[in-house]
C-alpha cells in the first residue's frame, strides 16, 4: 500500500469494470488541450522567438526518433515507419515558413503563430476526398500538438513512453491506446466518459489491470503525481487516500487474495453442475500474447477472439501470412481446446484509421463488421483463408459478428465457400468440417434465430450489442449506463428465444458478452439453457465455482421465475439469491 500525503483525501465515484485495487502515482494523459497561449510581440523580441521555435522542432524530433526506435524494437520496424511521416511534417517549409512570417511581420508569439498555420492546414486537409491528403492532416495534428507542447515547457507523455509504475487518468482512452499499455507502467486506469461495455473497459479486463470508467470530471480536476488509490471492484478513485482509508484497504486486499488463492485449486476441475450438467466456459481474448491467461485461470478454450486487434495500431491490413500465424499460434497453443475466432468486426467505438472509414453519425448503426467485410471481400477473404488454414489444426471454429438476417449470413457463407474452393484447388490442407457460428447481437437475428439456425452450426450471444440495440443504449455513453440492463425482460425473453430455436435445430449456444462473466447472473444464464459462456480469462475461475456449487435444476427454477418477472430489478435478484447462497465467498469478490 502506498504511503498517504498530508493533502486531504478526496472520492471520486465512477463504474468498476476491472476488479482490484492498486496503489501509485497519477499520471494525467489527455489528447484534450490545454489553451495555447496568445500575446502581442514587439520586434526586437522576433528572433528570440524564432529561435524557441527551432529548439521546439529539435526536442519534437528527438521524442519522435526516440519513439519510432523503440516501436521498430518491440513491434517492428512496420509499425515504427508511421513516424516517418510525422518526421516530414516537421521539415515542412510550408509551415516553418509561415510561421516565421507571423512572428516576423504580425507579432504573434511563436507558439500562438504555429497553432494557427497547423491548424489551417489541418482543417482544409481534412476537408481533401483524397486519403492520403486527409492522413497527412492527422499527422500535421499530432505533431503540431507537440511542438506546441514543447514550446509551452509541458513534457509530452505517451502511454508508450511511461517511465515508472503510475495509474492513467484521462479524459476518454481509445482501444488503440489500451492496446499499447504495458502492464509494468500502467498498473490500473481512470477515464472520465465510458461504460462497463465499452471495448477499453473490455481490454482493461482482457489484461487485467484495475480499471474504473465514468469518473466524470475526475481528469481535470487531479494532478499528475498525486497519489492515489484505485478501486475497480467499486469503482472509486480516491486522490491522498488517509491512513485509514489505507488500512481498510488493505484488509480487503487480503481478504480477496485468500478467495482468490481458493479458487486456483479449480482450475483443473470442469465447469460442472451439483447434477453433473457440464458448461463450457471458455475465455475471450483479444491477441495471442492473451493465451497465458486463458491456461492459468482453467478455461476450456476460447469461446471469442476479437481478431480486430490484431489490426489495430498499424497502418495498413495484416497479411494473411501475418493473421495465419496469429490464429494458428493461439489454436496450437490451445490445441485440444476449441478457439472461436471471430472475423473482423470493425466499426463502433473500434477505429482503424488505415482502413478509410469515414466518421459516421452513429458508428454502432453503421457501416460496421459484417457490413463492412461483405462490401472489402478483400479484406474478408484474406481473413477467412488464414483463419480456414490455421483450422488445419482442427480445434478452429469461425463465427460471424453483427448479422442481422439471413442473407448476410448466406452471404457470407458463400464468402467461405468461395475461399474453400481456391484452398481445395491449391492442396493447402484445412478442416473440411470447421464449425461455423453465427454471433446473436442484434435483434433482428435474434427474432429470426430459427432461420438462422438453418445456416451455421452454433450461436454465440453476444449480450454486449444486443442489450444496447433492443434498449436503444448507446453502450459507451456514461450517461445512458443506468439504462443499461442485462436482466430487462426484454433481454432475458430474448435470449430464451434464442436458446430455444437453437435446440430445436440441435446446435449449442454461448453466451460470450460481459453478462456472461457476471457471476451473479450464471444462474440465470444457465437455467435458460445456454451451453457454454465466454468471458475475461481472469473471471472464469470465479464462475466455475458458481457452476461447481449449484444443480442446474436449480438454475432452471431461477430462469423460470425470471420469464414471469416484469422488472429488471426483480430477474436480477432471484439469480443473485442463488448465487448469494451457493457461492457467497465469489460473489464477495465480485462486489456483487
Ligand atoms: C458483444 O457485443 O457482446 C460482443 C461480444 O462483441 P463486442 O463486445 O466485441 O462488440
Ligand atoms: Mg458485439
Amino acid at each position: 500500500m502506498g504511503t498517504p500525503t498530508n493533502s486531504a483525501e478526496k472520492r471520486f465515484a465512477g463504474i468498476g469494470v476491472s476488479p482490484g485495487i492498486v496503489t501509485g502515482k497519477i499520471f494525467i494523459y489527455g489528447k484534450n488541450e490545454l489553451p495555447v497561449s496568445h500575446r502581442k510581440i514587439s520586434a526586437g523580441e522576433a528572433p528570440a522567438e524564432i529561435a524557441r521555435l527551432e529548439q521546439a522542432l529539435m526536442a519534437t524530433r528527438q521524442q519522435l526518433q526516440e519513439i519510432q526506435r523503440r516501436i521498430a524494437r518491440e513491434l517492428g520496424e512496420g509499425d515504427a515507419a508511421v513516424f516517418d511521416a510525422h518526421l516530414l511534417v516537421l521539415d515542412d517549409p510550408s509551415v516553418i515558413d509561415e510561421v516565421v512570417k507571423r512572428v516576423q511581420k504580425e507579432g504573434q508569439n511563436v507558439e500562438f503563430a504555429f497553432d494557427s498555420v497547423a491548424n489551417q492546414y489541418i482543417k482544409s486537409l481534412s476537408a481533401e476526398k483524397d486519403e492520403y491528403l486527409r492522413e497527412r492532416a492527422a499527422d500535421i495534428k499530432d505533431v503540431a500538438h507537440r511542438v506546441v507542447r514543447n514550446l509551452q515547457g509541458h513534457h509530452f507523455q505517451d502511454l508508450r513512453s511511461l517511465t515508472e509504475p503510475c495509474i492513467v487518468l484521462s479524459y476518454d482512452l481509445a482501444p488503440s491506446d489500451t492496446a499499447v499499455i504495458d502492464k509494468k507502467k500502467v498498473i490500473g486506469f481512470g477515464t472520465d466518459i465510458g461504460s462497463k461495455t465499452s471495448h477499453t473497459a473490455i481490454m482493461a479486463r482482457a489484461m487485467d489491470i484495475p480499471a474504473v470508467v465514468g469518473l466524470h470530471d475526475a481528469s481535470q480536476q487531479v494532478e499528475s503525481g498525486a497519489m492515489a488509490l484505485l478501486d475497480g471492484y467499486s469503482g472509486t478513485l480516491i486522490i491522498h487516500p488517509n491512513d485509514q482509508t489505507l488500512y481498510e484497504y488493505g484488509q480487503i486486499e487480503t481478504k480477496r487474495h485468500q478467495i482468490e488463492v481458493s479458487l486456483e485449486s479449480l482450475r483443473d476441475v470442469p465447469a460442472e453442475t451439483t447434477d453433473q450438467c457440464r458448461v463450457i466456459l471458455g475465455a475471450n481474448i483479444e491477441m495471442p500474447g492473451d493465451v497465458p491467461e486463458v491456461i492459468a485461470n482453467g478455461a476450456d478454450g476460447v469461446g471469442l477472439f476479437r481478431s480486430e486487434y490484431i489490426f489495430i495500431n498499424r497502418d495498413s491490413v495484416p497479411t494473411e501470412e501475418e493473421q495465419f500465424r496469429a490464429y494458428f499460434e493461439v489454436a496450437e497453443k490451445l490445441h485440444p481446446r476449441p478457439v472461436v475466432i471471430r472475423t473482423l468486426d470493425v466499426g463502433g467505438d473500434k477505429f482503424l484509421s488505415h482502413l478509410q472509414i469515414a466518421e459516421e453519425m452513429n458508428p454502432f448503426l453503421g457501416w460496421r463488421a459484417i457490413r463492412f467485410c461483405l462490401e472489402r471481400v478483400d479484406i474478408f477473404r484474406t481473413q477467412l483463408r488464414a483463419i480456414l488454414r490455421a483450422s488445419k489444426l482442427r480445434n478452429v471454429r469461425l463465427m460471424y459478428p453483427m448479422i442481422s438476417g439471413v442473407n448476410e449470413l448466406k452471404k457470407a457463407n458463400a464468402e467461405l465457400e468461395v475461399v474453400r474452393r481456391e484452398l481445395r484447388d491449391q492442396k493447402i490442407d484445412f478442416d473440411e468440417h470447421m464449425p461455423v457460428g453465427t454471433m446473436i447481437e442484434v435483434p433482428s437475428a435474434a427474432l429470426t434465430a430459427d432461420i438462422l439456425a438453418k445456416e451455421c452450426n452454433f450461436f454465440s450471444i453476444g449480450t454486449n450489442d444486443l442489450i444496447a440495440y433492443a434498449l436503444a443504449v448507446d453502450r459507451v455513453n456514461e450517461k445512458v449506463a443506468y439504462l443499461y440492463e442485462p436482466t430487462h425482460p426484454a433481454i432475458v425473453r430474448l435470449i430464451h428465444q434464442v436458446v430455444e430455436a437453437a435446440h430445436r435445430a440441435n446446435i449449442r449456444v454461448s453466451v460470450c458478452g460481459e453478462m456472461a462473466g457476471d457471476v451473479a447472473l450464471a444462474p440465470l444464464l444457465l437455467g435458460l439453457g445456454v451451453d457454454e459462456l465466454s468471458t475475461s480469462p481472469s473471471l472464469v475461475p470465479q464462475l466455475k465455482k458458481v457452476i461447481r456449487s449449484m444443480s442446474k435444476s436449480q438454475a432452471v427454477e431461477v430462469a423460470r421465475d425470471a420469464l414471469t418477472f416484469g422488472s429488471g430489478e426483480e430477474i436480477r435478484r432471484v439469480s443473485t439469491k442463488l448465487a448469494m447462497s451457493i457461492a457467497p465467498d465469489v460473489m464477495e469478490l465480485s462486489g456483487s
